[in-house]
Order: structure tokens, then C-alpha cells, then sequence
């Protein structure tokens, strides 16, 4: 005879009517539960799922490929989930016993559905049944340590993750529910007293069932039903609560997943047209966020880990992506909620009432939170849409207005004239596109180069460099105007666009299609920026660009005996160049060659947090030019971390990033250098 076993053994018809229709009914309350939450999001400004919906089959797939990709690969693959030690395996153990066991589940189902239409229907036998029940069994254990590691967890209450009473309730409900599975299966062999491979298919069970022996066939028979009404019960309970719970995020977080327009250091622009229609600029109320926005507030487990990364958090700013996060939520559930008419309580505004104006400003737009969130989750332009519409709405004030106003007069944030910007370089002989028209590649200086006296010192390194190498290169010079990066990372959208398309067009006069930067600010907002305005350019970061003339031959560094006074080094990575744009081995390639000798390499040691995981300098979104307290700037945390390894020299491969740092290391009192890869590399070379 074949190994199986009956789908409802031992379980009446009546119970069996009862069952489903209690089955009906957890379905009906869950449906509920998610339609009351679609209600909510699609209050949001819309996301053109229409529009993602026509034309042919093709370009529908096209479309909705990316997403498709994503549920594949970090949804059922958890890609951004692991990595992180305890919490990484107890999510991973979880997640693929639920899925087993709810798969394994659904199949019991359709069988018994299919077998009552005919014998010859019924698959849940012979090998199929061996490997079906051996499976579960194996993957219920892992479920269970999965559960078991999540408790642990939660009794030592890390301070970044999220504490709910309920979540007590679906810690406990998770155990009790692959507890009982297990006792059901006992209790069913021990009744059943299966033999041969159809009793070591279940392994856990053949044990349990061993702890039940002393029973009758009567006992274990009614000790089963009761355990299985248990079971059922327990089950729907749980599925009927996933949506008023931290569950939600099982539907919520792969929903987000498809649809999140993930592109680290991109914004989405607003339209003049947009803000005559709405009468606004950015979100002054939650419903002005858009669908998507909304629906990823849900998809929020609270796991902390954008709190971790945060650099304001970390540095006692009043600001955490994830309180951002939770606060919007709750607007969005007290707030799209429809109210009694005669009801008298105000809602809480959305800007002063739910986010603080400190909380806005307080971030460097440094993308590390949107990065490490497992389920795409945006923090960032959720501030930077709110942002726009403080600054749109006249609130800004202090030294990031001032900022703004000089962008507006004199097209760079320190209000200098224009017609000193290419003064950094007199007597080295950079010729301008105009003077050398036919150039290879247009050197883009940026506001620090053109006129910080320190970055300006890279600004001549890089040229040297060039010139080194024999680069047929050009500069804009008094032609160039401030990418605008700043203007739109603190939300003066408008300002950011004005100034963008004054660039495009000098770029367009001179048929501009390479840009060599040395700022990963300009660098992103030249590359992901002006592309939205029709400026379509390679741009290349000078350390890539120095990288590829090494290789190249073009720019030849000699084997020496001499290290050089570097000393230890280490590499800072800007965020906007490692994290939001991937670029991360080029500097440490230049570095190597331009501080290793041939008879010893060059003593490099990485901070504990580098690439794509580099810890903001401060002076992003902005913030390079507000006023920090001394006491919470994020550039001491990363000096520490620089100075930590012991390092003589810290390398870094932007100007804001260079005036950061030397800043964090002075206050260290420590006699390291700070030093762009450029400033390095022409040392060494004498240049
Ligand atoms: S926003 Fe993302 S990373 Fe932050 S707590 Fe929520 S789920 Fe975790
Ligand atoms: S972008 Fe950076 S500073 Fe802003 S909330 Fe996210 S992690 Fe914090």
C-alpha cells in the first residue's frame, strides 16, 4: 500500500462544515482588514498604475519587469534581509518555514479538493506523500528556531527596534501554532500507528507520537480532534489579525517592493504645471504623498535598521527615518480615517504637530536609511517632499536660507561674484571650452573648487594631474554655475531647476558629452539630476578618471622606494559616490598606486564602515551649510572612526567630505592629515 493519509482523518463531518465556514469568515475579516488599509494609500496622489497597465503585453512586462525582479530576488530571496547576524537568520528561518508550511498547506488543500472529485486526483501518496511530509517536518523545526531566536531577541528589547504589545501576540501565536502542528501529527500517528517509510517520513512526529504510546486509540483519537480545533482556531485567529498587526507587513512589504522606484540619489522633480494645479510645492498633509508613499508606511516592521545607519540619530539629532516612518503612519491611519461628522477633535497638522521642523533639516540626505531597509522603504524622499513644501512655503531661515538666496544671486552658496569663480586657477594654463573647444573631456569644478580655498587646492591637483597626462580637457570657467544639488536636497526645487537648465544649455553650446568631477554632489546631480531636464552626459569622478589614465599608461606613476610620508591610510567614502552611485574601488586603486612603493605596498586600513556602508561626513542635503553644535557633529563620529584605524592620512574623494573631516580630525586634536586621492597622487608624483 502506498504511504498517505487522509486529509480530515479523525475529523467529523460536522466539524469539517464547521471548518470551512469558519474559514469563510477569517477570510472575510482579513480582506476587511486590507481593503480598510488599500483605502487609506489610494488617498494618495496617484502613481499611474493605469498607465503601467496599457499598451501591449510586452511593454507591460517591460514595465512591470524591474518589480517582478525584485519580489523574486529580495521578497522569496530575502537579498536585503540578510547580512545582519541573529536578526538575518531568525527572519530567514522564519520566513522560509512559513512559506513551506503555508505552501505545504494550500497543496493539502487542493488535493483533498481534487481527490473529492476523483480517486484519481489524489496525489498526496506514495513518494510525493514521503518527501511532502518530510519536508514540513524538517521545515516546521526551522520555523520554530526561527521563532525561538525572534523571542530571545525581543526580551532584550534593542533600543532601535519597534515594541508593540502585539507583538507578543504573533511571537506567541507563531510558537503555539507550530506546537500544536507538531502535537496534531503526533497524535495522528499515535492513532493512526503508520509503519515503515510512511512513519519516518515524519521524524518529529514518529517522536512525538513515541511521548503519546501510553494513550489508547480512543484517547489519541480525541486528544487529536481537540488539538486540531486548537490548531484551526489558532490559525485563524492569526490570519484574521495580520492586517491590524505588524503582519501587515507580509502584504504590504512585497507590494512596496514592486512598486518602489528604487534609484539611490535621484528625486522625483515637480512641474510648474503640477504646482498651479495643486496650489502647493511638496506634502503640507499625508494625503499628498503619493500611493506608493502611503502603502510603504505599512510595509514598515520597525526592524530599526535605518535608525542603526542614520547619521542624525546617531549624533542625538531629533531625527530617526524610522520614527519618520511609524509618525506618518499613524497620521495616515487617524487622519484618511472617515470620522463621525459630528466629531469635534482636531487632527494633528502634519508639519509642527507630526514632524518637527528640526526633524526635517536634520538630515543629510545621505540615502544610508533607504539603503539598508529590507522592504524599500523611502524615508528619504519622504522628508525631501515635505521639505520642498517648508521651503516653497517660506519657513526656512538661517544659514541654509542664506545659502539659497546666494545660489539665486550669484549662482554658488557663498554669494562670491561670478566672475571670480575660475580664479583657482590661474597660472596653471587650464584652457577654457571656449579657448579649447575640441576637448576629450570637460573638467566640472563645482562651487567648493571654484572657490573654498581647501578644495581649490584639488581643483589644482586634479589639472596637474591632467595636464601630467597629456588630457585634452577643458574647463567652463566663469561659464559654470552651481549644479544646484544643494537647492534641491534642501527641497528649493524650482531654484535647483533654474540653475540646471543654465547649465544644460552651456553644456549643450559647447556639444559637452564626458564630465570629469571631483565632487560626488555635482557628479550625482550631473548624472541623475539633469538627466530628467534632458542633460544626458558620462560622467566620470576624478578618481575613476586618474584610475583609467594609470591603466591606461597615459598617466605613469613610478615604482619607488619611498612610501611617501603618507603613513597609514584609510578612505572615506562619500555617500553620494560609494552609496548612491557604486563608485568605491577607483579611489582605493589610485591609492594604492599613488602611496605604495614596489618593495612595500601601501599600508591602507579600512574603516569598519566603508562602501556602500560609509557613515556620512555631515554635509549632505544641505547641511554643509547650517550651523551643527559641536557636541552632535556627525563629522567627529566619522573622524573617530578614520582615526580609529590608526591611520596617518585619511584620503577622501570629496570637497565637502575634505572640509568635514579635516574639521572631525582637528577636533580629535590629531596631527592626521586629510588629503583628496588627487592631492595624493600629485605628491607623489611632484606634479
Ligand atoms: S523603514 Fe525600513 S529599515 Fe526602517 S524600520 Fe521600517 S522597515 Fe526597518
Ligand atoms: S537620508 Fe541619511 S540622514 Fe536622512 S534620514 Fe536617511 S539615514 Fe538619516
Amino acid at each position: 500500500m502506498q504511504p498517505t493519509r487522509e486529509t480530515f482523518g479523525n475529523i467529523p463531518h460536522s466539524s469539517q462544515v464547521i471548518f470551512y465556514g469558519l474559514t469563510v469568515v477569517t477570510m472575510a475579516v482579513f480582506a476587511y482588514g486590507i481593503w480598510r488599509r488599500f483605502k487609506l494609500w489610494r488617498q494618495g496622489a496617484p502613481i499611474g498604475l493605469k498607465q503601467l497597465m496599457a499598451g501591449s503585453l510586452q511593454q507591460i512586462w517591460a514595465r512591470l519587469q524591474p518589480g517582478a525582479r525584485r519580489l523574486w530576488v529580495e521578497g522569496l530571496g530575502q537579498k536585503r534581509v540578510r547580512g545582519r547576524g541573529l536578526p538575518s537568520w531568525a527572519h530567514g528561518l522564519l520566513f522560509a518555514g512559513f512559506m513551506m508550511l503555508f505552501l505545504g498547506t494550500t497543496l493539502l488543500e487542493i488535493d483533498h479538493l481534487s481527490s473529492g472529485i476523483s480517486e484519481a486526483l489524489h496525489f498526496h501518496r506514495g513518494t510525493y506523500y514521503v518527501v511532502y511530509e518530510f519536508t514540513l517536518d524538517v521545515f516546521g523545526v526551522l520555523f520554530l528556531i526561527g521563532c525561538i531566536l525572534f523571542l530571545w531577541r525581543r526580551t532584550r528589547r534593542p533600543a532601535s527596534v519597534g515594541h508593540q504589545a502585539t507583538d507578543w501576540y504573533v511571537l506567541g501565536s507563531f510558537i503555539a501554532i507550530g506546537v500544536t502542528g507538531y502535537l496534531l501529527e503526533g497524535l495522528r500517528m499515535a492513532w493512526q500507528q503508520p509503519t515503515g517509510i510512511a512513519a519516518q517520513c515524519s521524524p518529529v512526529g514518529l517522536l512525538i507520537a513515541q511521548g503519546f504510546s501510553g494513550l489508547s486509540n480512543a484517547a489519541a483519537r480525541s486528544a487529536h480532534f481537540t488539538v486540531w480545533w486548537i490548531h484551526a482556531l489558532l490559525v485563524f485567529v492569526f490570519i484574521a489579525s495580520i492586517p491590524h498587526t505588524r503582519l501587515m507587513h507580509f502584504i504590504a512589504g512585497p507590494m512596496n517592493l514592486f512598486l518602489a522606484q528604487p534609484v539611490l540619489g535621484k528625486l522625483v522633480p515637480v512641474s510648474m504645471e503640477e504646482v498651479e494645479k495643486t496650489e502647493r510645492i511638496g506634502v503640507s498633509a499625508v494625503a499628498h504623498f503619493n500611493q506608493q508613499q502611503l502603502l510603504s508606511l505599512d510595509a514598515c516592521m520597525e526592524c530599526g535598521r535605518c535608525e542603526d545607519a542614520c547619521p542624525a540619530f546617531a549624533t542625538d539629532k531629533p531625527l530617526s527615518p524610522k520614527k519618520v516612518v511609524q509618525d506618518l503612519k499613524r497620521l495616515m491611519t487617524l487622519s484618511l480615517t472617515p470620522r463621525p461628522a459630528d466629531s469635534s477633535t482636531p487632527l494633528p497638522a502634519l508639519h509642527g504637530d507630526t514632524i518637527q521642523a528640526e526633524t526635517l533639516w536634520s538630515c543629510t540626505a545621505c540615502s544610508a536609511c533607504v539603503d539598508v531597509c529590507p522592504v524599500r522603504i523611502d524615508p528619504l524622499t519622504l522628508i525631501t517632499d515635505m521639505r520642498r513644501n517648508r521651503v516653497g512655503e517660506g519657513t526656512l531661515s538661517g544659514t541654509a536660507a542664506t545659502a539659497l538666496r546666494r545660489m539665486q544671486s550669484s549662482s554658488n552658496p557663498w554669494g562670491l561674484p561670478a566672475a571670480d569663480r575660475p580664479n583657482w586657477s590661474e597660472g596653471l594654463g587650464a584652457p577654457t571650452a571656449r579657448e579649447n573647444p575640441n576637448f576629450e573631456v570637460l573638467y566640472w569644478i563645482g562651487c567648493a573648487g571654484s572657490y573654498d580655498r581647501r578644495a581649490q587646492r584639488v581643483a589644482r591637483a586634479v589639472v596637474k594631474l591632467l595636464k601630467h597626462a597629456g588630457v585634452n580637457f577643458a574647463i567652463l570657467g566663469r561659464e559654470e554655475k552651481c549644479t544646484g544639488e544643494s537647492a534641491r536636497r534642501l527641497g528649493d526645487e524650482f531654484l535647483f531647476q533654474e540653475l540646471a537648465q543654465a547649465n544644460i544649455a552651456t553644456l549643450a553650446k559647447y556639444n559637452v558629452r564626458k564630465i570629469l568631477a571631483h565632487c560626488p554632489h555635482c557628479l550625482n546631480s550631473l548624472l541623475k539630476d539633469y538627466s530628467q531636464f534632458g542633460g544626458q552626459y558620462e560622467v566620470i569622478h576624478h578618481t575613476q578618471f586618474i584610475s583609467q589614465l594609470i591603466k591606461e599608461g597615459r598617466l605613469k606613476v613610478p615604482g619607488s622606494n619611498d612610501p611617501g610620508n603618507a603613513g597609514a591610510v584609510t578612505y572615506h567614502d562619500p555617500c553620494y559616490l560609494a552609496r548612491a552611485n557604486g563608485i568605491h574601488e577607483a579611489p582605493r586603486e589610485v591609492l594604492r598606486t599613488a602611496l605604495g612603493a614596489s618593495s612595500a605596498p601601501v599600508d591602507f586600513r579600512e574603516m569598519l564602515r566603508n562602501r556602500e556602508k560609509t557613515f556620512c561626513c555631515g554635509a549632505g542635503g544641505g547641511r554643509m551649510w547650517m550651523e551643527e553644535d559641536p557636541k552632535q557633529r556627525v563629522s567627529t563620529v566619522r573622524a573617530k572612526e578614520a582615526l580609529a584605524t590608526g591611520a596617518k592620512t585619511v584620503a577622501v574623494g570629496c570637497p565637502f567630505c575634505l572640509t568635514m573631516i579635516t574639521d572631525g580630525v582637528a577636533g580629535q586634536d590629531s596631527s592626521a592629515r586629510v588629503m583628496d586621492v588627487a592631492e595624493l597622487l600629485a605628491e607623489k608624483l611632484g606634479v
